[in-house]
């Protein structure tokens, strides 16, 4: 079989072409090799292939061909040497963690985090023995005051979830290195699309490729990117030994997917500035945040870092959570779910849902108010999803 690098076209064209492994039957679009296992030719082909000399196959815990076709087309679309394949965005986050620290380390993380991260940080690394501290994302004086001797590595997301800050990568980066420590950043709000946290100076980036990887709402899955010696001195032997893989018929889904990202996420983004634009000055809405508009809290890194604006747009509805609940049941096209990077439209009241598990001194520090909601633009058409809002705004 042979592989196709197009590092030398655009990044459009990576997601289309890279890592395709087209088998001998010359098949236009990628096969699913759905085998736990490989057979090999003879006994000393087994021996080789286990001793490393011979390129191939053994186990698809550790490896497949049509997962490997995801983690090469990501890894050229990302710009990163290496990538690895998880079964979901948590396996991703917890690898790239667990990986780098032992006991008696320590990390720091931006508060403003995915709920499960925060838990990750907070609740099962101390269980080890790493030690973490938390920051406000935004102000670099905490990064730089948080960091101890032990310190192993830095996490963040940007643009934050849900209120949708942007954290200075290049700066945060900076700090973590002079430190002696790396950064991992989660890039799932920005998409690949929008921002590449390794070439402004991140050592990892992680991806839920739950979301606008796969884009259509079908599959769990995740990815690990960095240089080859990050991979292989953190990442490597724990997947392979752990066991959170991908399925290959996972990694099908999200390969197609790979497809249409730039077409979906293009879309996406429009009609989530076209809310942003519709939904501002409305006398119900007391605060709108969208990376892309000039009253976004931190528009210059938004301007630095970023190539697009967000298919997310954060609001908070005047009246709070009564306000919130009656808004989001009058919504007769826009759902309400958890999920994000669909291409359905949906809804989120974080207080509620995804971060009820905070305190409400937690939830204030992070801007989460009772009247909060954040909207993940679909593939609809962007008038109807506008009408829709505006309309469940009225019966609000
Ligand atoms: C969804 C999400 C995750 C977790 O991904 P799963 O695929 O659900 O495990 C991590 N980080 C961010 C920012 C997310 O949105």
């Amino acid at each position: 079989m042979s592989v196709s690098r197009v590092y030398r076209y655009r990044p459009e064209t990576r997601l289309v072409h890279a890592g395709t492994l087209r088998s001998q039957f010359g098949e236009t679009s990628e096969a699913l090799f759905l085998t736990q296992g490989y057979v090999y030719d003879s006994a000393a082909q087994a021996e080789a292939r286990f001793k490393g000399e011979d390129p191939g196959y053994q186990y698809s815990r550790f490896s497949n061909p049509t997962v490997s076709m995801f983690e090469t087309r990501m890894a050229e679309f990302e710009g990163a040497e290496a990538a690895r394949a998880t079964a979901t965005g948590m396996a991703a986050v917890t690898l790239a963690l667990l990986g780098q620290v032992r006991s008696g380390d320590h990390v720091v993380a931006a508060k403003a985090l995915f709920g499960s991260c925060r838990y990750i940080v907070e609740d099962f690394l101390p269980r080890y023995g790493v030690t973490s501290t938390l920051v406000d994302g935004t102000d670099l004086g905490q990064w730089r005051k948080a960091v101890r001797k032990n310190t192993k590595t830095f996490f963040l997301e940007t643009p934050t979830n849900p209120t949708l800050d942007v954290l200075d990568i290049t700066a945060i980066a900076e700090i973590a290195h002079a430190a002696g420590a790396t950064l991992v950043v989660d890039n799932v709000f920005s998409t690949p699309l929008w921002q590449s946290p390794l070439t402004l100076g991140a050592d990892c980036v992680v991806y839920s490729a739950t979301k606008h990887i796969d884009g259509q709402g079908r599959c769990l899955g995740g990815v690990i990117l960095g240089s080859e010696e990050f991979i292989q001195k953190h990442i490597h032997m724990l997947i392979r030994q752990t066991g959170p893989s991908l399925s290959p018929f996972n990694a099908w889904v999200l390969l197609k997917g790979l497809e249409t990202l730039a077409v979906r996420v293009r879309r996406q983004t429009d009609t989530a500035a076209t809310v942003a634009v519709a939904l501002a000055d409305h006398k119900k809405i007391s605060r709108l945040i969208y990376p892309g508009r000039p009253d976004h809290p931190q528009v210059e890194v938004v301007r630095k870092q970023m190539r697009g604006g967000s298919t997310l747009v954060a609001f908070e509805i005047k009246g709070g959570k009564r306000a919130a609940f009656r808004f989001q049941d009058a919504l007769k096209l826009v759902r309400i779910s958890n999920n994000l990077g669909d291409a359905k439209s949906l809804i989120t009241h974080p207080a509620t849902t995804t971060h009820q598990r905070l305190t409400p001194a937690q939830r204030a520090e992070l801007g989460i108010s009772d009247g909060l909601v954040r909207f993940s633009a679909g593939l609809e058409h962007p008038d109807d999803v506008v009408n829709d809002l505006l309309a469940a705004l009225e019966a609000a």
